[in-house]
């Protein structure tokens, strides 16, 4: 083989292998792949703590919406994500949801969490909350671990913005919760959606729900997940809402 045509050969070669290593940047650039450290087995990198969009919250939990948090930071004990007490008299119901964050906007927050001065709270707005729930998080490699609980935060955040897609990731919650730390979620969820449902006037799927609520967790049932007494007083009233609204419809 001639000096020319090896030379070729080995050009092609290289220019193969560039094209490759740009194809790969640009797929860790849309945060399609991550360079994942091998020895990283935590399901949890950072916490986001958020209220349901739709709700009216006193001063110090419109503070704490959206805050993130380090897991060293929310997983020690007597943690409070608000810092102070609620001031409404029926408090307001924030819930800290954790994630792996393998998409861009999660990464970011990541690095912005590490690199931030100890102490220092980060919080995002409503605009970064929902650009996070709405990243490329199923085609990253936290997409099995993040699943459940991207869905609950598409609930919670998406209830005004896009009310189909919050009662979707709800139901999802509902139906595919296996594991303990999925299972915690399963009653907030049923009455977020409950309440979104009931909103949009969606009230034979409201009633279904309901029906699935009442089985799944019987009054004075067993269950390490079943609702607390709020949460039940909270399943009692848009119970009663859902009569009215039904009475309502069948006297018109
Ligand atoms: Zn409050």
């Amino acid at each position: 083989m001639g000096f020319s045509a090896e030379s070729t050969i080995y050009l092609f070669g290289i220019l193969a292998l560039l094209g490759l290593w740009l194809f790969h940047q640009r797929q860790v650039r849309l945060g399609r792949i991550q360079a994942i450290d091998v020895f990283d087995r935590s399901l949890v990198r950072f916490y986001v703590y958020v209220f349901p969009d739709d709700r009216l919250l006193c001063a110090i939990c419109t503070e704490a919406q959206g805050r993130v948090f380090l897991p060293s930071i929310a997983e020690k004990n007597g943690f409070l994500p608000r810092g102070r007490p609620c001031r409404n008299t029926s408090p307001c119901q924030g819930y800290l949801i954790g994630l792996y964050g393998g998409w861009a906007e999660a990464r970011q927050v990541v690095s912005l969490l590490q690199q931030a001065p100890k102490k220092s709270l980060i919080r995002l707005s409503c605009v970064e909350l929902c650009t996070l729930v709405k990243g490329a998080w199923e085609q990253s490699v936290s997409a099995d671990t993040d699943r459940i609980n991207m869905h609950m935060l598409q609930g919670l955040c998406l209830g005004k913005a896009d009310t189909r897609m919050a009662v979707q990731g709800l139901q999802y919650v509902v139906a595919r919760a296996r594991v303990a730390r999925h299972l915690q979620l399963v009653v907030p969820a049923y009455l977020r959606l409950l309440d979104l449902l009931l909103k949009a006037g969606r009230v034979d799927e409201a009633r279904q729900v309901i029906e699935q609520v009442e089985q799944r967790f019987p009054v004075n049932g067993p269950g390490m997940y079943a609702p607390s007494l709020t949460e039940r007083k909270s399943l009692e009233e848009m119970k009663s809402l859902l009569w009215k609204t039904q009475s309502l419809k069948v006297s018109a």
